[in-house]
């Protein structure tokens, strides 16, 4: 059972400093959807002050856990640590689990947990796809305005689901070798950027390792109130990437693409305080964008200028957790004669939060147009975004809108523009 950090709690001085910053609060104007007002509800739910219900579920269930609110906060409240906590005495306390909570529990437990179901499963929606049938549905609206349309119009171009080698060998002289996470939906639904990652690494002269024992992160286990189950994970990661330091020359970097992902791994120590390897394996880890802006850059290795208008979306995770979301500027900085414009409101959540669109559509649907907004204002041949729940979100509403405008990991991008040996 996750202990509710009541001293965290008890550190809002209910200054109201966080409510421009919140989304929620800003859509509703209801003092029980900002970050005070969550607080004060789970702070009462905690001391069984108030009865866990339907209402107040929903109240806890419409954050976005975006953290923007603990960004801002003066008095340094851990809210990522209360509304995990809030979500786990819910998860503890519920007497009747709703139909998308069991469907939710089954998804984490029988696809999230389990690699090899994840990809039988993404085989068999890339065969939907390409065997006309996605486009026959779509078409009659086969699935009506049901969570299966919605789960359909966010889904995709799947890739072919290989599995991925363990070892990249450096192209030209070996620099250094760094571990890769891939992610559990990365890992699927995210290929491009997975394999853009470990193509500019490889052109770096890093030899890319993939340790197979890997597993997911936790993030989704523990956004949905399953503590102990995204603790297993994440000692399951813990293990797998200690072993692969083992296995060559020890205490070497562990790259993430997905910043959803590297929050979440960033904060194994918090999560698992009396786990002798979360602190190093903490020490290790490196956002991709970090990594390479940061990386020496080799002779002969020219990149094609691209005259274009590139739009930056800054994920929650990217500003709030890791506070990296300058990095995507520097990498792409490489690239000769790109304009960067950072998109309007990045500090807000463009409500791609996790499973959020599917569990809050109206919600995410509301965050989203508003994003849609100043992107139909900028009028940007390109996104880039550097977590991919945002970069298929933000994709979903331009698909309707403007198809032509791609929505891609900035390393993609940079990998796109290298001509090695040039
Ligand atoms: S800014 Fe911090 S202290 Fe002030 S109301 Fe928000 S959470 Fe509480
Ligand atoms: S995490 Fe985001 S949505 Fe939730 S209370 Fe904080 S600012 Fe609001």
């Amino acid at each position: 059972m996750v202990a509710f950090p009541r001293d965290q709690a008890d550190r809002c001085v209910l200054c109201g400093l966080c409510l421009p910053s919140c989304p929620t609060y800003l859509k509703t104007e209801d003092e029980n959807e900002s970050p005070r007002g969550r607080i004060a509800l789970m702070r009462a739910m905690a001391s069984n002050e108030i009865p866990v219900n339907a209402k107040l579920q929903a109240h806890l269930d419409l954050c976005l856990a975006c953290r923007a609110c603990e960004n801002v906060c003066p008095s340094l409240v851990e809210y990522g640590a209360l509304i995990e906590a809030g979500h786990a005495l819910l998860t503890s306390r519920h007497h009747k689990p709703t139909l998308p909570r069991l469907l939710g529990s089954f998804a984490l437990s029988y696809l999230v947990e389990r690699p090899r179901n994840l990809r039988a499963l993404a085989r068999l929606l890339r065969l939907y796809q390409r065997s006309g049938l996605q486009r026959l549905v779509r078409a009659t609206g086969g699935l009506g305005f049901t969570g299966l349309a919605r789960l359909d119009a966010a889904l995709p171009r799947l890739a072919p689901q290989k599995h991925w080698r363990t070892v990249y060998p450096a192209l030209g002289a070996m620099r250094s070798r760094v571990a890769l996470f891939t992610g559990c939906v990365g890992g699927v639904a995210d290929r491009e950027t997975l394999r853009s990652a470990i193509g500019v690494l490889n052109l770096l002269g890093y030899e890319v390792r993939v340790p197979p024992e890997q597993t997911c992160c936790g993030a989704l286990h523990l956004h949905a109130g399953y503590g102990e189950q995204a603790h297993t994970l994440m000692r399951g990661n813990l293990a797998a990437f200690a072993k692969d330091a083992e296995s060559g020359d020890g205490g070497r970097v562990i790259v993430h693409t997905a910043s959803g992902c590297g929050a979440t791994l960033a904060e194994y120590p918090r999560h698992l305080p009396a786990e002798p390897g979360a602190n190093t394996f903490a020490g290790r880890l490196a956002d991709i964008s970090q990594f390479i802006s940061q990386a020496p850059w080799p002779e002969g290795l020219a990149v094609e200028p691209l005259p274009m208008t590139v739009a930056v979306h800054e994920p929650c995770s990217l500003r709030n957790v890791l506070h990296a979301e300058k990095w995507p500027y520097a990498l792409l900085a490489r690239i000769p004669e790109i304009h960067l414009v950072p998109l309007a409101d990045n500090h807000l959540c463009c409500g791609g939060a996790g499973a959020y669109p599917l569990t809050q559509p109206a919600m995410a649907k509301s965050l989203l147009a508003d994003k849609l907004g100043h992107l139909q204002r900028l009028d940007p041949d390109l996104v880039v975004s550097a977590n991919i729940g945002c970069a298929l979100h933000l994709a979903t509403g331009l698909a309707r809108e403007r198809p032509t405008i791609e929505v891609i990991h900035p390393v993609t991008l940079l990998r796109r523009q290298l001509r090695p040996g040039a």
